[in-house]
Order: C-alpha cells, then sequence, then structure tokens
C-alpha cells in the first residue's frame, strides 16, 4: 500500500505533442484534385502539392540533379540549367526501366522534402495532394485519404478546355492510370465532382471537417 501511494504522489509524465494528422488527397487526371486542394486552404489548412514540388526540387537540388544528370545524360537540364521536361519525357517514353529508376531518385527526393514540410505545420490537419496516393501507396502512411472523382467524359472535357489537348490525348493518359473502381475501393472518403463549383465546395467542407 505504500508503495501504490508513494508512486500515485510521482508527477504525471508530460503528454507527448501530437503531431497533425495527414490526410492524403488524390484523383486522376481532371478530377478536380488542385480545385478542392484550393478549398481546403480556403478553409484554413495546409496543402502540401507533391506534384508542383516535385518541378521545384528537380530544379533546386543539387544531389538530386547530378542523379538525374548521370542517369538520363547532361542534356536532362538546359543551358539555363533548368530541368528539360521535353527531353525527359521523350527519353522515359516507352522505357519503362528508365522511368522506373527516374522515379527512384525523384520520390525520396519528394519524400523528404515532405518530412521536412511536416515538421514545420502547426495545424492538427494536414494534406498531401498527390495524383500517384494509391499507385506509391502513400496512403498507409496517412491518416486518412480522400479520392476526388468524376465521370470520365466530365474529366476529360475540362482538361481539355484547361491544356488545350484532343479528346484522344486526355484519355490516352487516362488509360494508363490506375482504374477508378480500384481507387475507389481504396479510399476513405469520396468526393464526387460531377457538379458545379459550388457544391464541389460544399461537399469539401462537409468531408473536411468531418474528419474524426
Ligand atoms: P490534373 O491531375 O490533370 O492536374 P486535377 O485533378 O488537379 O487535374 P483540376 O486542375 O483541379 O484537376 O481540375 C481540372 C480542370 O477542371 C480545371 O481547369 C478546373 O478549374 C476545372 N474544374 C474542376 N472542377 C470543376 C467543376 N466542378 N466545375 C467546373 N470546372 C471544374
Amino acid at each position: 500500500m505504500e508503495e501504490l501511494h508513494s508512486e500515485s504522489q510521482q508527477p504525471a509524465e508530460p503528454e507527448p505533442l501530437s503531431s497533425p494528422k495527414i490526410i492524403g488527397l488524390t484523383g486522376g487526371i481532371g478530377s478536380g484534385k488542385t480545385t478542392v486542394a484550393k478549398f481546403i486552404e480556403e478553409f484554413g489548412f495546409p496543402v502540401y502539392y507533391s506534384d508542383e514540388r516535385a518541378k521545384e526540387i528537380v530544379n533546386d537540388n543539387e544531389d538530386l540533379k547530378a542523379k538525374i544528370k548521370q542517369l538520363l545524360g547532361e542534356e536532362a537540364y538546359d543551358e539555363n540549367g533548368l530541368y528539360d521536361r521535353k527531353f525527359v519525357a521523350d527519353k522515359v517514353f516507352n522505357n519503362k526501366d528508365l522511368l522506373e529508376q527516374l522515379n527512384l531518385i525523384i520520390h525520396p527526393a519528394v519524400r523528404n522534402d515532405f518530412e521536412d514540410w511536416v515538421k514545420k505545420q502547426t495545424k492538427y490537419l494536414i494534406f498531401k495532394e498527390t495524383a500517384l496516393l494509391f499507385e506509391l501507396k502513400l496512403n498507409k502512411e496517412c491518416y486518412k485519404s480522400i479520392l476526388v472523382t468524376a465521370e470520365d467524359n466530365i474529366r476529360i472535357k475540362r482538361v481539355m478546355d484547361r491544356d488545350s489537348k484532343t479528346y484522344r490525348e486526355v484519355q490516352s493518359i487516362m488509360e494508363k492510370q490506375m482504374p477508378e473502381k480500384d481507387k475507389i475501393k481504396l479510399a476513405d472518403c469520396i468526393i464526387y465532382n460531377n457538379t458545379n463549383l459550388e457544391d464541389l465546395k460544399e461537399h469539401t467542407e462537409k468531408v473536411v471537417f468531418d474528419i474524426e
């Protein structure tokens, strides 16, 4: 009894500071994931844009630049030292092995950058927008996943308007991505974006504030 009593007199251990909950936000081409991400920022939550950051990192991270040049040649960067997206795309097009090796270099650099970003965040919910959440199994590192999806025809038309691509061009990109039915099975929450922007914002708000 004595011992029990003395133990209960010990000061309580300080509670560890809880780390933020990471919510993965994904969707195929033209699904509207970036539009949803912007709404989420308007609601006051930080969003990490993986694809945008990847485009910056290939130019900013010297170690990564050296590795890319080693894999693809000096021409991977133009005369101004900037990543030559077209050269790289042509080089890895139809060369699965080379694309895989390139991804093995770029993805860990983005992961490190994301981890640095997470450390700086102070909100209890933070979002990671990425086209490849399920493909790279990044959902396993998230508290919850949100999939934005819409009917194929609607997505194709939206991308045709945005990027001035042909119907067939958008369709062929879509066909190379993970099928929607597989993503729907893996997602914790689904935002159907067949509607107007006002409804999309309302739906997004409901999904975000319902996360427990
Ligand atoms: P990607 O992976 O191709 O970058 P995404 O999933 O990020 O696409 P967005 O860029 O958000 O998709 O949306 C595609 C296009 O459709 C954009 O021009 C966007 O403004 C428009 N859009 C998205 N949702 C709606 C909507 N509900 N009503 C009208 N236009 C929309």
